[in-house]
């Protein structure tokens, strides 16, 4: 791909602009301040009552005691927002105001295309399928449209257009410099280059076009509608640089804006079958349905909901697809499915789906047909009972519900959830609580996602490595004393053939001449980034996490550049005693040189001056 990539020492740079503690906190986790630079909450990727999860604002990583996930902001907005790695990077340099730096791949300059020009490119596609929706020459569109009662102020609310029939309409229209152009269409799935003959042709025509807008309004991918009843029924985008459909949800843009400008929050999510189903509903003055992309609900997209509502209801048609499709919905968002998530199944009659369903009784029809939605753990057992094949049901009802469960997290919902189990199979609740958990061990050894990684061996802190370890993680303390530290490097580096001398020379140099560019300036996360595809890049990551302190509070930055020159003091007195001695241990089998009886005399005075105390720079007459 001919995009240029995002340079590392840009995201190392945007790494010390940007305030962990303040974006996560704008994303709704509720931090407390549990140290000096420290906070802790519950952990938004796993259930839990007490708080494990523990964010540092000097160091800028946060760390979940609980289920280990572990990163920096991009990996937090890549794991909760589900967003892209060059979204997250994106999203971070417009909050810092500063725009993306990206190399340029083998240094052709013509070939790097980044991502606002697909964006902008898709935009044009948008915009130009919605002046002809209502070109009164290309009457299809908009009369198909009409036949549905979709209204002009429905139209434009969700930018609905129309592909005109025809091969080259976007080449005809949105090609100006071919080169370019003709690649962002293609790779954007909007034209298709047939492989042989080099024939270029459209992918949607005649098709009533639906965008699809990614949580920043951006549109990012197009439903397109045939106007009979020719199948497939739908035609969509294909997965491709700015759209993965597991990611994505329809309406959910609309869902968002329309509460922002109401009361704020999101009451709740309703989760319908189709595109026309969220159109029709909002229509009617129904906000809140959202519908996947031709394909079933993933968990991404369950746990992208209940970022911003707690309770979500799926609503599917009364049919037998409905059912399918309800129990496949369970049993994903079982395993992100917390404590206070609300999850409740709606069917409607057999002879209806939302949109025909909102015509026939209005909104508060609907609405008061959503109030009756089963909770989760009623249709769990209800389906439960109705799939029963054997006579000794009892037993096989809790070995399917066990299956079933096993997916769970440990939560208060859990227990309830086989509590019930026991009332309901006659069984008892502790055999069964048992049962399923030798269930989710078998789940964890084969297909769990997030497992612990392997308990890496415990790592002997030597001098060096402390000093290391507390540069990475305390780097405003080696700025604090950086000249003294300079000073003790130039000796181990005189010394010679020092372990880790050599690489802490590089890290230190990192650390004082990053700039300082904003009040968060150099941090962990920066080093880190730094050292990505480095030699040095795996053992700093381990000593970035080395317990050094263990979870004392109020570690001042001077007390840190106190330990810091102490340990390099004692490593250098360290290395001088060995020299004395090895000097002492010459002078009796020879005589010593001139230059070497000087060596022994400055050294033992340098010992006894400094032994027991931190070498400075100043004070030294050498
Ligand atoms: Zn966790």
């Amino acid at each position: 791909m001919g995009r240029g990539r995002i340079s590392q020492s840009f995201i190392t740079k945007l790494l010390g602009m940007v305030d962990i503690v303040q974006i996560m906190q704008m994303h709704g986790i509720e931090l407390k301040k549990s140290g000096r630079a420290e906070y802790k909450a519950c952990c938004p990727f796993h259930s839990e009552r007490t708080p494990s999860f523990y964010v540092s604002q000097d160091k800028q990583l946060y760390n979940c005691f609980g289920c280990k996930a572990s990163g920096n902001i991009v990996t937090f907005l890549m794991e909760y927002n589900k967003y892209s790695f060059p979204d997250a990077i994106e999203y971070l340099a417009e909050l810092a105001g500063i725009p993306v730096e990206r190399d340029n791949d083998d240094g052709n300059t013509d070939s790097s295309i980044n991502y606002s020009e697909y964006y902008s490119k898709m935009r044009e596609c948008s915009e130009l399928y919605a002046r002809v929706l209502k070109d009164s020459s290309l009457p299809q569109g908009i009369s198909y449209l009409q036949n549905r009662g979709i209204t002009v102020e429905t139209i434009d609310r969700f930018k609905l257009g129309y592909a005109p029939p025809g091969w080259q309409f976007l080449t005809k229209y949105l090609v100006k410099d071919p080169q370019t152009d003709l690649k962002l269409l293609s790779d954007l799935g909007m034209i298709i280059h047939k492989e042989n003959g080099g024939n270029i042709y459209d992918a949607f025509r005649d098709r009533v076009m639906i965008p699809i807008l990614d949580r920043r309004g951006r549109v990012v991918a197009f439903g397109g509608r045939v106007l009979n009843d020719d199948k497939p029924k739908y035609l969509n985008s294909p997965e491709m640089v700015i759209f993965h459909k597991g990611r994505e949800l329809f309406g959910l843009y609309q869902a968002i804006e329309y509460s922002k400008q109401n009361q704020g929050n999101l009451p709740y999510l309703v989760i319908v079958e189709g595109y026309m189903d969220v159109i029709a509903l909002a229509q009617a003055g129904f906000n809140y349905a959202v519908a996947s992309l031709g394909t079933s609900t993933t968990t991404d997209q369950f746990e992208m909901m209940f970022r911003y509502t707690k309770k979500v209801i799926c609503c599917y048609d009364g049919d037998a697809a409905g059912q399918k499709a309800a129990w496949h919905a369970l049993q994903t968002m079982l395993p992100s499915l917390k404590d206070d998530c609300d999850v409740r199944f709606a069917f409607l009659p057999v002879e209806h789906d939302p949109d025909s369903y909102v015509r026939e009784f209005g909104l508060t029809g609907f609405e008061s047909y959503l109030e009756k939605a089963k909770p989760l753990d009623e249709y769990l057992f209800e389906h439960l009972k109705n799939n029963l094949v054997s006579e000794n049901s009892r037993r096989e009802l809790a070995n399917n519900a066990l299956d079933v469960l096993a997916a769970m997290p440990n939560n208060l919902r859990f227990d309830e959830l086989i509590r019930k189990l026991a009332t309901i199979s006659f069984q008892d609740s502790t055999t069964l609580m048992k049962e399923c958990s030798a269930r989710k061990s078998l789940r964890a050894r084969t297909n769990y996602s997030r497992q612990p990684q392997q308990e890496e061996k415990e790592m002997e802190i030597t001098p060096i490595r402390r000093a290391y370890a507390l540069s990475i993680q305390y780097p405003k303390s080696v700025i604090a004393g950086k000249d003294t530290i300079a000073y003790l490097l130039r000796i181990l580096g005189e010394l010679g053939n020092i372990k880790g001398v050599k690489e802490y020379q590089q890290i230190f140099n990192f650390i004082v001449e990053y700039p300082n560019r904003s009040e968060i300036s150099v941090n962990t996360a920066c080093i880190l980034s730094a050292c990505k595809g480095t030699n040095i890049e795996k053992w700093v990551t381990r000593l970035a996490r080395a317990d050094i302190y263990g979870h004392a509070d109020n570690i001042k930055t001077e007390n840190v550049t106190a330990d810091i020159t102490a340990t390099l003091s004692k490593l250098v007195l360290e290395h001088y005693e060995q020299r004395v001695s090895k000097l002492q241990n010459e002078s009796m089998k020879r005589e010593l040189s001139d230059d070497e009886l000087k060596e022994l005399s400055d050294k033992v005075k340098y010992i006894k001056k400094f032994s027991g105390r931190t070498i400075t720079a100043d004070n030294t007459d050498f």
